[in-house]
């Protein structure tokens, strides 16, 4: 059954049940960056049980003046530091970034719905 989500002023719809069978594209495959605040780090770190300090060595790296989360080669795939594949998902789930929350719906994907589709299977056209 599908799980239809629409968002106002994006041209798509995304279908949540995709997941269950997609191994995570969004979370694996080509580099990329998930950008992290202060309080998503204290939120992590709390998750995790770790000081803060802790947290920034073990899971994120400077990109600029920013963080992001780390990144481990699997194969040939870059997938985020708290992608599980033994589960097929996002180990920190409950605490995970506002910029993995509103995956889809990036401003990025509002004009190239073509190059969001290639990587997510969810979408679909509204
Ligand atoms: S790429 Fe799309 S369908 Fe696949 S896990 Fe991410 S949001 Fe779900
Ligand atoms: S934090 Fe979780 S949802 Fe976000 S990219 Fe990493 S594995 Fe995916």
């Amino acid at each position: 059954m599908q799980d239809l989500v629409h968002k106002e002023g994006y041209p798509y719809a995304f279908d949540a049940s995709a997941c269950a069978a997609c191994g995570g594209r969004c979370c694996t495959g080509e580099s990329g960056n998930i950008f992290v605040t202060y309080q998503e780090i204290r939120a992590l770190a709390l998750f995790l049980g770790l000081s803060d300090d802790d947290f920034k060595e073990r899971y994120l790296e400077k990109r600029g003046y920013k963080y992001s989360l780390k990144e481990k080669l699997v194969d040939e795939s870059y997938d985020c530091i708290f992608y599980d594949r033994t589960h097929n998902g996002c180990s920190v789930y409950k605490a995970r970034p506002l910029q993995c929350r509103a995956f889809p719906f990036w401003d990025h994907y509002k004009t190239r719905v073509d190059e969001l589709k290639q990587e997510c299977p969810g979408i679909i056209d509204a």
